[in-house]
């Protein structure tokens, strides 16, 4: 059932990527594995997936040990300042970055690791009062902030568009969050190139292609609907 559900995705990806002229290579298909069990993720790995997201610190520990080590973990949730040092050696990028605070104590974490650790800012595109993210007004400056930071490097930007029916819905979303990467690269902050566009999910993975997501991800499209109750 996944390999089939990751076929479908994947042509849908290249489907997108053929309307918008892009390589197919340049998106990275994250498949989102929370709450789903490890004989799940497992059948994904043998379909060819290594790139996995998931938004809880305690079930990327417990994941971890039971997954090839050369599984690539993607922090993707809402993430507690003391929890970083748990997962600062296992996982590969955080996506879900929203203060300075946070980013100073991966920053610290990663330095004790003797890494730099890659993040993307999460913005909080539609203004939402339920979601996380740092405004778009104050992005400039807080990615100016946290370019400094030692132990980080900002390589992009993340959003959790709005729930909606029709994925055009959050095509205009999209299409602000590539330019406010573009207006961060025009500032030329320390000479950081912020080119990775986090965006799409399973109901807007295709329309987040088509303006420039570079990584999507997916979790009910490949897993099937999630059961919070089990
Ligand atoms: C759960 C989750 C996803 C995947 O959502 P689906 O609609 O199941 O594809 C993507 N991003 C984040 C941050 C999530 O928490």
């Amino acid at each position: 059932m996944i390999k089939d559900n990751l076929e479908i995705v994947k042509e849908k990806i290249a489907k997108a990527c053929q309307k918008a002229k892009r390589d197919v290579d340049t998106v990275t298909l994250i498949a989102v594995s929370k709450t789903k069990p490890v004989a799940m993720l497992k059948e994904c790995y043998d379909a060819g997936i290594r790139d996995f997201g998931e938004n809880k610190v305690q079930e990327i520990l417990d994941k971890y040990d039971q997954m090839p080590s050369d599984v690539r973990w993607h922090m993707i949730g809402h993430l507690q300042r003391n929890k970083v040092k748990y997962i600062i050696d296992k996982v590969v990028m955080i996506h879900s970055v929203d203060s300075l605070r946070l980013a100073e104590e991966i920053s610290k974490q990663a330095m004790r690791v003797n890494r730099v650790m890659d993040i993307l800012i999460e913005v909080n595109i539609a203004s939402e009062e339920s979601k996380f993210g740092v405004s778009e007004m104050m992005l400039p400056d807080f990615v100016k902030e946290v370019c400094k930071l030692p132990g980080v490097c900002v390589k992009g930007l993340m959003t959790v568009a709005p729930y909606v029916d029709n994925s055009e819905e959050n095509r205009q979303h999209f299409v602000k969050m590539r330019q406010l990467c573009v207006d961060i690269n025009a500032q030329n902050i320390d000479n950081e190139n912020i080119n990775m566009l986090s965006m799409g999910m399973s109901g807007d993975y295709t329309v987040a292609i088509e303006e420039g997501a570079t990584h999507v991800r997916v979790g009910t499209s490949i897993f099937g609907e999630r059961n919070y109750l089990i």
